[in-house]
């Protein structure tokens, strides 16, 4: 028995490290792709654990499948659960000999659903949640096996059971929560990395790393590519006369702004104070100077409202330069700064 949950364990855990690894950076619950692929990959896990059950004694086989409805259920959700239910029936069904456990396993499955779903919609903690649902998952199996094994010593059954369920049920919560854990702080860590705090955009330091990629991408496909500085007008006098929070909300409107106006491909970027970038993918210097020309346009007809009520309006200079002709990063940038020098210089609130 001891070999054969040192296995079981062993399977789990392995599961749960490549899982975690495959999601690391993704955010699994509302994103139905996402559950429905993590449903599957729990529900081979407990195929897997059906196969290579725990002998407890007289022949008595049990697994700990329902423990892989039970993080499919708290790390995807109900839909997650319901795949992870229906490829467990369907292994039960395909590969056992049909008999009256089969009913009564397809019964337990399906029981174990909708306690499970009834536990993760309470108010309750992950650990209680967690504790509920090995209670619910024990009894739900130990219970029915009353029903077809007789002259055997249930005590004894549910002894061996009870001390499986306990030692597995700590170490899988523990490296579950682990796992998790590790991975929220590594999606935490690179988007504080690459975001801008106040605006949410990309940083300089992202910025900077993904500038090359672009720019060699389109040399290399021979695709043009694009880079406007833009540059908020007078705007130290925005932050003298209303405050430094109004500035704040000023810049991000314009991120917001700058972030609706472009596409999924383009490189928004706040490059530092009142400095904003775009990098506009495959992007002509004739188109990219037309976009500039329609942002400066409409951004002089955003109007924010201030807390005294009284609406602002902000202007902006643009620089533009573009590959071709120009074929270095820094060559591309030091352009665009020129050119916002001279839209500064010949009175601002206008495109070079
Ligand atoms: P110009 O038209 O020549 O660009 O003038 P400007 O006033 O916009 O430019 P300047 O570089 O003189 O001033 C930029 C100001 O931006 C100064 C700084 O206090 C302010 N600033 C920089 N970062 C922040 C920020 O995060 N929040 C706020 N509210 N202000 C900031
Ligand atoms: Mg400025
Ligand atoms: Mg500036």
């Amino acid at each position: 028995m001891l070999e054969d949950l040192f296995v079981h364990l062993c399977i789990m855990i392995s599961f749960m490290f490549i899982v975690g690894a495959i999601f690391k950076n993704k955010q699994v619950p509302g994103n139905t792709q996402l559950e429905i692929i993590l449903g599957l990959t729990a529900g081979v896990l407990g195929s897997v654990l059906i196969f290579f059950g725990i002998e407890l004694n007289h022949g008595i086989r049990l697994d700990l499948r329902y423990m892989a409805l039970i993080l499919s259920v708290l790390h995807g959700g109900i839909l997650t659960m319901s795949i992870t239910g229906a490829v467990l029936i369907l292994t039960r069904l395909a590969f056992f000999p049909f008999a009256t456990s089969s009913i009564v396993g397809v019964l337990i499955i399906a029981a174990s659903v909708i306690a499970y779903v009834i536990i993760k919609r309470s108010n309750q903690s992950d650990l209680k949640k967690w504790v509920w649902m090995n209670v619910f998952g024990f009894l739900l199996n130990v219970i029915p096996l009353r029903l077809y094994i007789e002259g055997y010593d249930l005590l004894e059954i549910v002894i061996g059971y009870g001390l499986v369920t306990v030692s597995a049920g700590i170490l899988v919560y523990i490296a579950s929560n682990y796992i998790a854990e590790s991975n929220r702080n590594h999606m935490l860590m690179k988007e504080q990395l690459e975001r801008d705090f106040l605006t949410g955009l990309s940083n300089r330091r992202h910025f900077h790393t993904m500038f090359q990629g672009y720019l060699e991408k389109a040399v290399r496909n021979n695709q043009p590519l694009s880079f406007l500085m833009i540059d908020i007008d007078h705007f130290k006098s925005i932050n003298d006369t209303y405050g430094h929070p109004v500035g704040d909300a000023v810049l991000q409107r314009l991120g917001k702004f700058l972030m609706e106006s472009s596409r999924n491909e383009d490189l928004v970027s706040r490059m530092g104070g009142e400095e904003f970038s775009a990098l506009l993918w495959n992007t002509s210097y004739e188109q990219a100077t037309a976009i500039a020309e329609r942002w400066r346009s409409q951004i002089t007809h955003i109007s924010m409202r201030m807390p005294s009520g009284k609406n602002i309006t902000i202007t902006v200079s643009i620089g533009v330069s573009s590959f071709p002709p120009h074929k270095e990063a820094v060559t591309l940038l030091e352009e665009a700064d020129k050119a916002l020098y001279r839209a500064k210089q010949q009175g601002r609130n206008r495109v070079c």
